[in-house]
């Protein structure tokens, strides 16, 4: 190891390179290993430096398809167990995102617990955590995600190459937004194409909520097509800028589920699929950017079936980002990484038809098909 510093690491391959350097923890084995074996992950690396303050944890739920890939989080969680609870259900996210978009990759994350504003010392915090990435010699690949930057990328780079999303003069595919929103785009298109007969989203109503990163490159490409845009954020100055650069019309965010609409795309939050919101939508389509829409997958997937309002699987339709990523590591090439985005869109006619024909949820049958990839049945 090429550190000093402590480094608790459980693995379920190798259990008996288990060890804790500090025997005051107080997460016990049990509370570990009963979520890891239940979420099937394989590995938690816990990663501390006294110097530059650094609490990060690295999961690896699976590396079956390939090199675990997935976003480091800065984030100030309330507790420890909150941080490990996200990091494990982000890294088993990931998994799937992989396996359905037919990335060979495995799907892993990491988290850094602390206030990613306040930081004393960026740079020294992102190299200790870059050494502990590298010492994993590739079975993780970090990335940017809430509470890092392309900057910090280029930090970590500077001690590992097992890092993606890195800015375009280093080799990397830059900002990821507009691949996520093409990729976005494709599966509006192809649950336009299953629910309408044609993919064509010419004078559709179409409301984006969240008109961000990936929520601008969305209008961009919708109003070129000629559909009717609505816009709503919480932001007035990002209602202003994307108002007057794209002439669509913004509505007050609390009137987002009252209006009506042919498709409604998430592009904030998520969980704005829920019992309060279902009931007022009056969509037919929903196809958005944000991860976890649903609320409660089965219950919401359920409810929105029953309503006859066609639901786009966020983790497929917003793996544009991911497909960048992983072009990133074959030499970033952008007309290959638009080229790869381009599965969303067959993918996503295959799950609907899947989720009609057994009478299951999209986000199910989308599950379903990530799982036989990653059990080597094919898609
Ligand atoms: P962003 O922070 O750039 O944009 C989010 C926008 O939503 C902001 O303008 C914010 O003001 C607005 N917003 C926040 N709360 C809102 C609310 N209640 N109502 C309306 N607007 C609200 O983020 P982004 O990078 O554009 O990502 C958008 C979503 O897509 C996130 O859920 C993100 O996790 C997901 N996503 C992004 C990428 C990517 O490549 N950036 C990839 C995969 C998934």
């Amino acid at each position: 190891m090429r550190f000093s510093t402590s480094q608790l690491l459980i693995s379920l391959r190798s259990p008996n390179k288990a060890f804790m350097s500090n025997a005051s923890l107080q997460i016990t084995g049990s509370e570990i290993f009963t979520p890891m074996r239940e979420m099937k992950h394989e590995q938690m690396v816990f990663c501390s430096d006294n110097n530059s303050g650094l609490k990060a944890i690295i999961a690896v739920h699976s590396t079956t398809l390939g090199p675990s890939l997935g976003g480091t989080r800065f984030w100030n969680y309330a507790s420890e167990a909150e941080a490990i609870t996200d990091v494990l259900r982000l890294s088993r996210g990931m998994t799937y995102k992989a396996s359905i978009s037919g990335l060979n990759l495995g799907g892993g994350k990491a988290v850094i617990i602390g206030n990613s504003q306040e930081v004393r010392n960026r740079e020294q915090l992102f190299r200790r955590y870059a050494q502990f990435v590298n010492s994993l010699n590739g079975k993780y690949i970090t990335a940017e995600d809430v509470g890092t930057s392309p900057s910090d990328m280029e930090i970590i780079a500077s001690e590992t190459k097992f890092v993606a999303g890195k800015p375009q003069h280093l080799g990397g595919g830059g900002d990821p937004s507009p691949i996520t929103a093409y990729g976005t785009y494709l599966g509006m298109k192809a649950a336009a194409k299953y629910k309408y007969g044609n993919e064509d989203l010419t004078g559709k109503k179409i409301l984006v909520q969240g008109v961000g990163h990936v929520g601008q490159y969305l209008v961009e490409r919708l109003v070129k097509e000629n559909a009717v845009v609505l816009i709503s954020d919480i932001s007035e100055e990002r209602i202003r800028q994307i108002s007057s650069a794209y002439h669509v019309t913004a509505i007050d965010k609390d009137d987002v589920y009252d209006v009506n609409v042919d498709i409604y795309a998430p592009c904030a939050l998520g969980a704005t699929v829920n019992d309060d919101t279902i009931p007022k939508l009056k969509c037919s389509i929903i196809a958005g950017a944000a991860n976890n829409q649903l609320k409660d997958e089965k219950k919401h997937g359920m409810q929105l079936i029953e309503k006859n309002i066609l639901y786009a699987p966020d983790y497929l339709i917003n793996a544009g980002g991911l497909i960048n990523c992983y072009a990133e590591l074959e030499g970033y090439n952008r007309e290959r990484a638009l080229q790869r985005t381009e599965i969303i869109y067959t993918r996503a006619l295959e799950i609907f038809e899947i989720a009609e024909k057994g009478n299951i949820t999209t986000q199910e049958a989308a599950n379903r098909i990530a799982e036989a990839r990653l059990k080597g049945g094919e898609e």
